[in-house]
């Protein structure tokens, strides 16, 4: 028999991998890979756009989300919170014999077989690649009294599920303000295929099988203090307020459609 070490869950922002436990491996399974392998059955639903093991270039500069997100914060939180998550998580897919050719989602669906680093590292890079993307330069006509809006079957299905687009944004907006500690808010897509909203603590999200809500994320917030505490300091219910500014629907549409 081989044994693993495992880690202490991540409640805080520093990385500490302390062994304190074994899970017992059978040698043959480990050595020919096969207590790892990730199944087809296992992956969830969802549209084309695989997550990727790579940081993907960030698809605006790190000015464009002023004066709602500064320069700075969105320099250090990609240039290296989130670049530590993608490196961590490759160093840990290499420990793991995990095959970085397929969708970070599969791994994400069976997380619970892998370590904890493995855990916080693929949400963490997960999360904030479809952070990125949720988010887009405000146009000029946008103001805190004219925020973007959900359009067509997003909008519908807001309407269907919350009663209306205000009450879906102020359950996700208590959803990120309430998240104890670090996290993530979630407006994500249901088995059934209805619009939920909910929160995750650390770097889980609802794709990963450990977590209490279920679902494909369709848009995420970061709750981190890194995400927001050069400009906004304590005030975390601010820099979620002022966020809806940036939403970018559109994308936050096509991942609907398409899941
Ligand atoms: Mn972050």
């Amino acid at each position: 028999m081989a044994s693993k070490p495992r880690h202490t869950i991540n409640r805080r922002k520093f990385i500490r991998d302390t062994a304190v436990a074994a899970v017992a491996l059978t040698v043959g399974s480990s050595v020919l890979g096969m207590s790892r392998k990730m199944s087809g059955q296992d992956a969830p639903e969802i549209f084309t756009g695989f997550t990727g093991f790579e940081q993907k270039p960030l698809p605006y500069s790190y000015d464009a989300l002023e004066t709602i997100i500064d320069a700075t914060t969105m320099d250090i939180h990609y240039n290296k919170h989130a670049a530590a998550y993608a490196k961590n998580l490759r160093e840990a897919a290499l420990a793991e014999s995990v095959d970085m050719k397929e969708p970070l989602e599969k791994l994400l669906a069976v997380i619970s077989r892998y370590s904890v680093k493995m855990r916080n590292n693929a949400g963490g890079h997960f999360n904030h690649e479809l952070f990125w993307q949720c988010m887009k330069p405000m146009s000029p006509e946008v103001s805190q009294g004219n925020l973007p809006k959900p359009q067509g079957l997003l909008f519908h299905a807001m309407e269907r599920d919350f009663g209306s687009w205000e009450n879906c944004k102020s359950k996700f907006s208590d959803a990120a303000k309430n998240r104890f500690g670090s996290g993530w808010a979630w407006l994500y897509l249901t088995s059934d295929k209805h619009l939920a909203i909910g929160s995750t603590p650390n770097q889980d999200n609802p794709l990963m099988d450990i977590s209490e809500i279920r679902g494909v994320p369709l848009l995420g917030l970061d709750v981190w203090e890194h995400a927001y505490y050069l400009k906004y300091q304590n005030k975390r219910a601010d820099y979620i307020s002022n966020w809806w500014s940036l939403v970018n629907w559109d994308y936050v549409e096509q991942r609907f459609i398409q899941s």
